[in-house]
């Protein structure tokens, strides 16, 4: 089959031929349909991540078609319409049984964040070497084998070249509103970075009925069609400084910032833009290792900074309501897709993405 591959990351993306194994037990075949490019993708491109292991498939943001079950599998049947979650809760940990399925530490959980089964084996390959597929996903390519636990079922009539967003971009977003934050009717939210996730906190703050969201970027397109999906406010930090962009808007501060690029400085940017009670979420991942420069005072001050991985998600719950949310109309996906490319013109999508032209690129096959 044709994926995008990765041997190293001073090499680039290929497209090239990847041999795929048959699902062993507690697996499925998933016919890709569509995949988007998320900013984490760029980040094992250029070897920025925890999560590279090359050569790597990239893609996680996958949806398509059950092609085939291996034993045991029975939550899933071939020709049912799935949606890839990124994390595939074990069911057996401490926490997946004590009710925190966000926060599944299984063995075949953090095995496939790191690219491999839970037995340290991969389905991929390339004549004898071992090929990884990113976060056990690998869905920029024809084909994924991945544990049945990480499909979610949806109905065959949405339209899979969207709702592939809800594999990581839409739930991370609307997940650090709903399940980390719970930002509740009538407060007040500011969202610094725009792209393809900042877009999905900005419309989850809709949902939940904020009653201002400030959309801060950089880049006067993004905060262009975070008009579109619910802010009340934009702020062009490349003109003003956002503190005092924000001060005109809401002078005491926001009841929540979330911060949606990764920026240890401006994570401690956003947390100046909280009121005091309020609270700055770190949505973004920051580089291995960084230091997050907060202000003592304003920590003092009930400021409250917390973190979220994923948005806290749980396939299983989450998924389904962001496909009911679509198909309601209540969320607005089609605005988020800008543009469909084949595989062999995954570059255009890179470099896309590298250039922040676009909310989100989706490689359809
Ligand atoms: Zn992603
Ligand atoms: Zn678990």
């Amino acid at each position: 089959m044709r994926a995008c591959i990765v041997h190293d990351h001073a090499d680039g993306a290929k497209v090239e031929d990847v041999e795929i194994d048959e699902p062993r037990a507690g697996e499925v075949v998933v016919k890709i349909a569509a995949s988007g490019l998320c900013g984490s993708d760029m980040h094992v491109l250029h070897g920025r991540s925890v999560v590279a292991k090359y050569p790597m498939v990239l893609g996680h943001e996958g949806a398509g078609v059950i092609e085939a079950v291996g034993p045991g599998v029975t939550n899933v049947a071939p020709g049912d319409h799935v949606v890839i979650a990124l994390y595939g809760p074990c069911g057996a940990c401490h926490a997946c049984l004590t009710g925190d399925i966000a926060h599944c530490n299984g063995a075949d959980r953090m095995a496939n964040i790191f690219g491999t089964m839970g037995d340290g084996t991969t389905r991929l390959r390339q004549g004898d070497a071992v090929v990884y597929p990113m976060i056990g996903c690998g869905s920029l390519a024809e084909y994924a084998v991945v544990r049945s636990a990480m499909v979610v079922p949806i109905a065959d009539d949405v339209a899979l070249d969207t709702i592939c967003l809800a594999g990581c971009g839409v739930t991370t977003g609307l997940g650090a509103v709903f399940n980390a934050a719970r930002v509740a009717p009538g407060d007040t939210v500011a969202v610094v970075g725009c792209g393809g996730v900042g877009l999905n906190v900005v419309q989850g703050a809709r949902l939940a009925g904020a009653k201002t969201i400030i959309a801060i970027d950089t880049n006067p397109t993004k905060l262009e069609i975070a008009g579109r999906v619910g802010a009340t406010h934009t702020i062009d930090a490349s003109t003003v400084e956002m503190a005092d962009g924000l001060k005109a808007i809401v002078p005491g501060g926001v009841d929540f910032a979330f911060e949606v690029v990764g920026s240890p400085t401006l994570v401690a940017a956003a947390f100046e833009l909280v009121r005091p009670g309020g609270t700055c979420v770190m949505v973004g991942s920051p580089p291995t290792g960084s230091t997050i420069p907060i202000d003592g005072r304003s920590l003092f001050a009930d400021r409250r900074l917390i973190g979220t991985t994923g948005g806290n998600n749980v396939p299983h719950r989450d998924i389904p309501r962001i496909v009911d949310l679509y198909r309601s109309g209540r969320l607005d996906l089609d605005t988020l897709v800008t543009q469909r490319l084949p595989l062999d013109r995954v570059h255009e999508a890179i470099a896309a993405a590298e250039g922040g032209t676009v909310a989100r690129s989706v490689i359809v096959f």
